[in-house]
């Protein structure tokens, strides 16, 4: 089904769709005419539209620079609902890796400091991160019992059980868990793929970058968080892997059935939706909530991984920057009401001076992690005051080409070998899986945080290129 729709174009980076038919509030893309996708690829404007059909959803349904096509919402889509107006949850607006997200750690180690001992370090960073699709994880559980510490804690626990410190934990977000996390909402099938898949990465598109900061844009926040040019650090991307897929899947099964109930309908099956305050409603919140400290905790522990391989190879240490994820959906108070934020694919940017942050960062802002992709660099951004979209921002650069449509332009040994003269040291990924991940697949990352910046969504910090990765 086609939706008729007419775009106008509000600023350089602030693109609008007028709500007609059964949208109830405008669809906002805060894209530039560079971003705009061409008709033909903009399945994922009719997509922002969609979202903007959804019972008790306020101010507008809203797309990131980064914006792309998802499940249901587009990835790089923010929506928040009206919690006490009949607002909606919905599992397709935080995405199937639930809390999937980033870390950033900065070392006491300069890009030409690590020159010599760079491929010792890959081998042992590749060597220690369980990875693809099958299990093999740092940390093996005890059983279901610690599965539900793991579940209730985050990276509290995982810190609680000697894997971290204090300090770490002050800089992630929500102090290392949320709250509310409910695993009796949780199914069997789902918590015997949670048991072994701990401390580990992933496929496709997590990974675990050394990288070097290659230039700085704000030098008083870039000193707070840790950040100087020509310093090494290390992004991890991972979530919750099978655990929060399966949680995922549960929940849009029961939501579809129990929708009508509700007198709801929607546009198309995969935005399946009930009212935030029902009982299908708190019982995905309480199995996502659960699936957020999964990711969390995973987060923790191949850092935890990646800190002992770092200080055996280089005898040097690693401070965390921050910890944020980007596949949540979040109680907040924005303008006195209570909102369910939708954030999928999309970043938290919270103002300097927000209660929410460590004093430490407090002055400056939230710190904001931008993965590019593995050959182009990579950001450190932070929040604004005012951030529009509820304070959100983009997550990554987003995808230009399929997964599909990737390997059909590139051979994965030829890139192999281009990445590899360009400096970029490879490790794990078949040639298949790196093809898919080429950085022609991605959109310029330079542009998408240079229309962050201009729309007021958050402001540059530092610039990172990559030197070596572990793809999952
Ligand atoms: P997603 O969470 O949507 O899977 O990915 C987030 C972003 O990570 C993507 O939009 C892309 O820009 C970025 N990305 C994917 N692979 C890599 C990589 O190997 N290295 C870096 N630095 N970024 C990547
Ligand atoms: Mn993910
Ligand atoms: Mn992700």
């Amino acid at each position: 089904m086609g939706r008729v729709m007419e775009i106008v174009e509000e600023t350089p980076y602030r693109f609008r769709i007028d709500p007609r038919d059964d949208m109830r509030v405008p669809g906002i893309a805060f894209v530039s005419r560079a971003l705009l996708p061409d008709s033909g690829a903009d399945k994922w404007l009719e997509q922002v539209a969609n979202v903007a059909t959804l019972p008790g959803i306020v101010d507008a349904s809203y797309a990131m620079p980064d914006a792309h096509w998802g499940y249901g919402f587009p990835i790089g889509g923010v929506a928040a609902t009206a919690v006490e107006e009949g607002g909606v949850v919905s599992p397709g607006g935080v995405g199937f890796d639930i809390s999937c997200g980033v870390r950033l750690y900065a070392a006491d180690l300069t890009r030409d400091e690590l020159a010599p001992l760079k491929a010792a370090l890959m081998d042992g960073l590749g060597e220690a991160t369980p990875r693809g699709m099958g299990t093999g994880a740092v940390w093996k559980l005890a059983g279901r019992d610690e599965l539900e510490d793991v579940l209730m804690g985050g990276s509290r626990y995982a810190v609680q059980e000697g894997h971290g410190t204090q300090r770490d934990l002050d800089r992630c977000e929500d102090f290392g868990a949320v709250a509310d996390a409910d695993a009796r909402q949780i199914s069997d099938r789902a918590m015997e793929r949670g048991l072994h898949q701990l401390g580990s990465l992933g496929s496709g598109n997590h990974f675990l970058e050394v990288q070097a900061v290659e230039s700085v844009h704000d030098e008083a926040a870039a000193s707070a968080f840790g950040l100087r040019v020509g310093q090494i650090c290390v992004m991890i991307h991972c979530g919750s892997r099978g655990l929060g897929h399966q949680i995922c899947t549960d929940h849009v099964k029961t939501m579809e059935s129990a929708m009508p109930s509700y007198g709801i309908s929607v546009p198309d099956r995969q935005l399946a939706c009930v009212p935030v305050r029902s009982p299908e409603g708190a019982s995905y919140l309480g199995a996502m909530a659960a699936a957020a400290n999964y990711a969390r905790a995973n987060r923790q522990l191949l850092g935890e991984a990646t800190r002992r391989v770092f200080s055996r190879v280089t005898g040097r240490s690693l401070e965390l920057v921050y910890d944020i994820s980007h596949n949540l959906a979040k109680l907040e108070t924005h303008g006195g009401r209570e909102l369910c934020v939708h954030r999928k694919g999309a970043t938290r940017a919270l103002p300097p001076g927000h209660g929410d942050l460590p004093a430490d960062l407090a002055p400056h802002g939230q710190p904001v992690l931008i993965p590019g992709s593995m050959g182009t660099a990579s950001y450190v951004l932070r929040g604004v005051v005012g951030g529009a979209a509820f304070a959100s921002t983009c997550h990554g650069a987003g995808r230009l080409l399929s997964r599909h449509q990737a390997i059909k332009t590139v051979d994965g040994t030829a890139l192999q070998a281009r990445l590899e003269s360009a400096g970029i040291a490879i490790r794990g990924a078949s040639p298949r899986g790196l093809a898919e991940e080429t950085p022609e697949a991605y959109k310029d990352v330079d542009e998408v945080v240079a229309v962050a910046e201009g729309a007021g969504l958050a402001t540059r910090v530092a610039r990172l290129v990559p030197v070596g990765v572990v793809k999952g």
